[in-house]
C-alpha cells in the first residue's frame, strides 16, 4: 500500500494515528537539525516534519522540487497552525521515507501564482495541471459535466455515441479531413457537430438524445477559439420551441444548483432577435446592465410601443446625423462630469480601427438640468434635452451619439456600451444574467455569390407560419440590390440562442422533417439537386421514412465551464489545449508525417511555396 490517506485529508481528529501518505515535494524548508516538507497531491497539502533521526538521512539522499515522495509517520499537531491549510492544524512527524521517483528541476514554479509564462505552461502542460488553479477549473469542469448528466439522464435522456469519422457536416466552418488508405483518394471529414446524426436518432425513435461530444471546425482562430472543443449535444423529438425552452432552462438551474449552489429562480428573458439587435445592438447581449441603446434615425417598426425619435434630429442641418444610414445614442450614467480629456478619449476609443467610427458626439446632461453638448451649435438647448430623455438619461449622465452605417454603428455602440458597463463595473463577474435569444434570420444574404445562406444551418426550419413563403417563393434573388425585399429576407427561424452574461453558451433551433422543404432549402442554398443527393440523400431518405417533428440544441461546454469558472478564457478549462495557432505545443502537433504513411495512403504532397 502506498498511502493510507491523501495529503488533503488529516485533520487534528487523526492526531497519534500512524499514517502513509505519497505525493509531490511542494517546497522544502530547513531548519537546522529539522526540515518541513509540504507534500502535495490532488486533494491538498499535507506538511511533513523530518526531525533529527531522519533529517541525517536527507543529507545523503536530499529531496528536491516534485520528488515523488512517500513517508510513513504520525500525525501531530503543529505548534505553529496554518488557519489557510485545511489541513493546517497538524503535521505529520516522519519516521521512515522513500523516493519513488526523482524530478528534474521544473521549468517553472508548481503554485498558484506561478512563474511560467503562457507558452512555457502550454508546453509543459502535464506539470502545470498539477497547479491547484488549474485543477480546480478541471474539477469544475467535471462537475458540470456530471450536473448535466444527471439531469439530462433523470429527464429519460440516452447518451448514444455518434461517429467521428463521416462525411461532412456544415456549420459554417471549413471540415477537418482524414485521408482514407482503404479508400484510396478519398476523406472522412470530422464532425463539425453530431447534427445529421442526433435528426436521424429522431428518426429512429431515440426521442431524447445527448452527447457530451468533440466537434471539429477548421475555423481560423479568433481570440478564444478552439479547433476541437465539447458541446452538451441534445435532440428531441415531438417538441415545439417551447417544450425545448422549457427543458433546457431546467438544466441550466440545475448546473447552477449543482455546480455553483446558486438558486437562479429569476424568469429567463426571452428577447426577439431584432429586440437584442436594436436594444443591445448584439444578438448576445449582457443584460447584467441596462444602458439600452436609442435608435433615432429609424421609425420603430418593431417595438410598436416604442416612440418615433427622428424629429430629434430632423431639420437641423447637421449634416453627420442627416446623411447617416444610422444614429444611435447610449446614456453613460454618472458620467457627465468627465472631463474633456476624459471624452477625448471616448472619441479615440471608437475610432480605433478595431471599432472603425470616424467621430463620437456627446450631450451632457448636467445635475441642474440643462445640457451642454459637442453639437450645440445645430441643437438647441430644449432639443438635447429631449434627446437625453429620449436616451433614457438621467441628470448627471453623459449621452454619447454615434452616426454611420447601420452595422458598423450598431456593433461599434454594442461595444461601447460593453465596454463602459465594464468601466462602470457593472459587469460583476460573480453574477449571472441567462436570456434567451429568437426569431432569429433564417438566411443571411452573401454578396459575393448573391445567395442566400443559412444563419443557424441548413436544418433549422422556418417559423411555421413562414413554412407557407418559403415553400411558394422561388429562392434566386434576382435584383440584387434590392435583396432585403425579396420574401426569403424577412423569413424567421424556429431557433433560439441561449445566452449568459453576453456569451452565446447554447444555441439550436426546430428542425426541418419534410423532404420537399428540406430540398428547398438546399435549393435556396444553391444546391442542385444532384449534389443535393449527394452530400445529403442519406437525410433526404430518411425524411421519407416517417420522420417525426424534433428540435435540439448544443450548448459550448467549455465555454459555460470557463463562465462559471470566473473566467474569460477557454483554454483553461480544457486539459490539452491548443493555442491560438491550433498547435499543440506539447506534443508539437500537427506534424508532418512519415514517407511510408503517404505511400499507403497513396498522397503525394504539393505544398505552394509561400
Ligand atoms: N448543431 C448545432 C451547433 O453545433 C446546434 C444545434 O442546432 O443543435 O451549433
Amino acid at each position: 500500500m502506498f498511502r493510507s490517506n491523501t495529503c488533503g485529508e488529516l485533520r487534528i481528529q487523526d492526531k497519534g494515528r500512524n499514517v502513509q501518505l505519497a505525493g509531490w515535494v511542494q517546497t522544502i524548508r530547513k531548519y537546522g537539525a529539522i526540515t518541513f516538507v509540504d507534500l502535495r497531491d490532488r486533494y491538498g497539502i499535507t506538511q511533513l516534519l523530518f526531525g533529527e533521526k531522519v533529517n541525517t538521512q536527507l543529507e545523503t539522499t536530499p529531496l528536491g522540487r516534485e520528488f515523488v515522495l512517500q513517508v510513513n509517520g504520525e500525525v501531530i499537531e503543529r505548534s505553529n497552525k496554518n488557519p489557510q491549510l485545511a489541513t493546517g492544524e497538524i503535521e505529520v512527524d516522519v519516521q521512515s521515507f522513500t523516493i519513488l521517483n526523482r524530478a528534474a528541476v521544473p521549468p517553472f514554479t508548481i503554485q498558484d501564482d506561478t512563474d511560467g509564462g503562457d507558452d512555457l505552461r502550454m508546453k509543459y502542460r502535464f506539470l502545470d495541471l498539477r497547479r491547484s488553479s488549474v485543477r480546480r477549473n478541471l474539477e469544475l469542469r467535471y462537475a458540470v459535466n456530471r450536473a448535466a448528466r444527471t439531469y439530462l439522464h433523470e429527464q429519460q435522456f440516452m447518451d448514444i455515441e455518434t461517429p467521428f469519422l463521416i462525411k461532412s457536416t456544415p456549420e459554417g466552418a471549413r471540415d477537418f479531413v482524414v485521408p482514407s488508405r482503404m479508400n484510396p483518394g478519398q476523406f472522412y471529414a470530422l464532425p463539425q457537430s453530431p447534427q445529421t446524426f442526433k435528426q436521424l436518432l429522431m428518426v429512429s425513435g431515440y426521442d431524447r438524445y445527448y452527447q457530451i461530444v468533440k466537434c471539429f471546425r477548421d475555423e481560423d482562430l479568433r481570440a478564444d477559439r478552439q479547433p476541437e472543443f465539447t458541446q452538451i449535444d441534445c435532440e428531441m423529438a415531438f417538441v415545439e420551441q417551447e417544450d425545448i425552452l422549457t427543458m433546457f432552462e431546467g438544466m441550466i438551474r440545475f448546473i447552477f444548483k449543482e455546480v455553483k449552489q446558486l438558486d437562479y429562480t429569476d424568469p429567463i428573458a426571452r428577447l426577439s432577435w431584432e429586440e437584442a439587435m436594436w436594444t443591445y445592438g448584439n444578438d448576445k447581449p449582457d443584460i447584467r446592465f441596462a444602458m439600452p441603446l436609442l435608435n433615432i434615425k429609424k421609425p420603430d417598426t418593431v417595438f410598436s410601443d416604442r416612440a418615433d425619435h427622428r424629429a430629434l434630429i430632423e431639420g437641423a442641418n447637421f449634416k453627420v446625423f442627416d446623411e447617416a444610414e444610422t444614429v444611435l445614442a447610449l446614456a453613460i450614467p454618472g458620467a457627465a462630469a468627465y472631463t474633456r480629456k476624459q471624452t477625448d478619449e471616448l472619441t479615440e476609443w471608437v475610432q480605433r480601427p478595431q471599432i472603425g467610427m470616424k467621430g463620437l458626439a456627446h450631450i451632457k446632461y448636467l445635475e441642474d438640468g440643462t445640457c451642454k453638448s459637442s453639437i450645440d451649435k445645430f441643437y438647441t438647448p430644449e432639443q438635447l434635452l429631449q434627446l437625453a430623455k429620449a436616451a433614457h438619461a438621467q441628470p448627471g449622465d453623459l449621452i454619447v451619439v454615434l452616426a454611420g452605417k447601420e452595422e458598423r454603428t450598431r456593433k461599434a455602440m454594442s461595444e461601447l456600451r460593453l465596454e463602459m458597463g465594464e468601466r462602470l463595473g457593472l459587469r460583476k463577474p460573480d453574477e449571472f444574467k441567462l436570456c434567451w435569444v429568437l426569431d432569429f434570420p433564417l438566411f443571411e444574404y452573401d454578396e459575393e455569390s448573391n445567395r442566400w445562406v443559412a444563419r443557424h444551418h441548413p436544418f433549422t426550419s422556418p417559423k411555421p407560419d413562414q413554412i407557407e413563403t418559403m415553400i411558394n417563393n422561388n429562392p434566386v434573388i434576382t435584383d440584387a440590390a434590392n435583396y432585403l425585399s425579396h420574401p426569403y429576407a424577412g423569413i424567421k427561424a424556429n431557433a433560439y440562442d441561449m445566452v449568459l452574461n453576453g456569451n452565446e453558451i447554447g444555441g439550436g433551433s426546430i428542425r426541418i422533417y419534410q423532404r420537399t422543404l428540406q430540398e428547398k432549402m438546399f435549393a435556396a442554398l444553391g444546391m442542385d439537386k444532384e449534389e443535393q443527393q449527394h452530400k445529403f440523400g442519406f437525410l433526404l431518405g430518411a425524411f421519407e421514412y416517417g420522420a417525426p417533428p424534433h428540435g435540439g440544441i448544443a450548448f459550448g461546454f467549455d465555454r459555460l465551464c470557463a463562465i462559471l469558472g470566473g473566467s474569460e478564457s477557454i483554454r483553461d478549462f480544457i486539459a490539452f489545449p491548443k493555442n491560438n495557432a491550433g498547435r499543440d505545443v506539447m506534443l508539437d502537433a500537427p506534424a508532418s508525417i512519415d514517407e511510408h504513411q503517404f505511400e499507403e495512403l497513396q498522397i503525394r504532397l504539393n505544398l505552394k511555396k509561400e
